[in-house]
């Protein structure tokens, strides 16, 4: 009897072999991403991301993906990464593409890309441990210490006012940093990551803010003209938790900006929301605002409410010049009849006249570098932001 049991133990050992090169997927650190994996008939391992999803809609998303890997060192692994049958606006689509990177660390804070391999609807892609682990993620990550961190560095700057107000869903205290003089002549208005799993914008405000606060002398002449309002992390509950798109309310903060937002389900729009009052009321309207993501493709979403647009397409013409001109940016903007009601930029235009728009940033690839994307990267856009904003600036009174 008892060999028996010995052999039954000895059977069972030999089929968990097979993965003996992996022991675990770790998902227990902030902006880890749920899922669930088993070994593949062909020894891959086959894992399986958990869609976020929205309140009184069928929309779902997945798209954000942040695990360690643990495992013997040397090995090497084939991931497979499942459920990307998204539903967006109501129709469905895939997050991944034939151009989606993914990034990997040995520590979690120095990162390479390796590319993917899109097969079906599934994200194929060979990874190797050096180490015992090994973080993997789609792009590189940008958690909530990452911007403590920021937020600590810049305190007690004398160009820098950090306001807390309001808090997201969970109770996170959501800031707005301002860099720059309280009574510059002009104000612009930037938004990151409402989105959680597109953490480009943050990477381009810390860019953005960090090159503002250096010695440079040209900064005295760009703080002359403007000071920048950035909301850094719309969405922190969501990214603590590994989401991909809505909050943990189920609202998509780039929803809904048409009318005033819900306290209850959206509290992190509705604060910011009551915070541009006050400054409007102050007589400190934003004179541009934008709100960062990432896609595929990374245009400059002018979005096209029926008020007139006249005004706006010719700022946003010369925006867009500018930006050509002083950054790395390539792609372009949305087309003649592109209409994305509610979106951020469509919702600020409309109801406050202000001159806003989204930004999305190009997941993957960054055609004006002909690099890939990186945090470094998209802090360089940040820094060249400046000559951007000043510039628009001068022809405005
Ligand atoms: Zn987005």
């Amino acid at each position: 009897m008892k060999i028996k049991v010995y052999l039954v133990a000895l059977i069972a050992l030999s089929t968990l072999s097979a993965i003996a090169d992996l022991s675990y997927i770790d998902t227990s650190f902030s902006n880890a991403s749920p899922l669930y994996w088993e070994q593949g008939e062909d020894d891959s391992i086959q894992i399986y991301l958990v869609y976020d999803q929205e309140r009184d809609s069928v929309n779902r998303a997945n798209g954000h993906w942040h695990f360690r890997v643990e495992g013997t060192p040397g090995s090497k692994l084939h991931l497979v990464l499942n459920n990307l049958r998204n539903i967006w606006n109501g129709h469905p689509g895939i997050p991944v593409s034939k151009k989606t990177i993914c990034n990997v660390s040995d520590d979690g804070h120095t990162w390479r890309t390796i590319q993917t391999e899109l097969i079906g609807e599934q994200l194929h892609m060979d990874v190797t441990l050096k180490t015992q682990q090994l973080y993997v993620a789609h792009m590189e990550p940008y958690t909530l210490s990452d911007l403590e961190k920021l937020l600590n560095e810049i305190h007690g700057n004398p160009l820098v006012e950090i306001s807390n107000i309001g808090k997201t869903v969970q109770g996170r205290p959501l800031e707005i940093i301002r860099v720059g003089k309280a009574d510059a002549p002009h104000r612009i208005l930037i938004r990151a990551r409402a989105h959680p799993w597109e953490p480009g914008g943050n990477w381009v405000v810390q860019g953005l803010i960090r090159s503002l606060l250096t010695d440079d002398p040209a900064n005295k002449r760009y703080l002359d003209r403007y000071a920048v309002y950035i909301l850094p992390m719309a969405n922190k509950d969501g990214v603590a938790a590994g989401r991909t798109r809505f909050n943990l309310a189920g609202m998509d903060l780039n929803r809904k900006w048409d009318k005033p937002a819900d306290p209850e389900l959206a509290p992190e729009n509705a604060a910011f929301e009551s915070w541009m009052h006050g400054l409007i009321t102050e007589g400190k309207k934003p004179d541009l605002a934008f709100d960062l993501h990432n896609d595929q493709s990374g245009l400059l979403h002018l979005s096209r409410p029926k008020v007139n647009l006249e005004q706006y397409l010719a700022d946003m013409n010369r925006y867009e010049t500018l930006m050509r001109k002083y950054t790395w940016f390539t792609e372009g903007h949305t087309g003649g009849s592109f209409h994305n009601p509610g979106s951020f930029g469509e919702g600020l235009l409309e109801r406050f006249g202000i001159t806003a728009f989204i930004q999305e940033l190009n997941a993957n690839w960054i055609e004006g570098l002909k690099e890939n994307t990186s945090a470094k990267n998209w802090e360089l856009l940040g820094a060249q932001y400046r000559d951007v904003f000043y510039e628009y600036f001068t022809s405005i009174p």
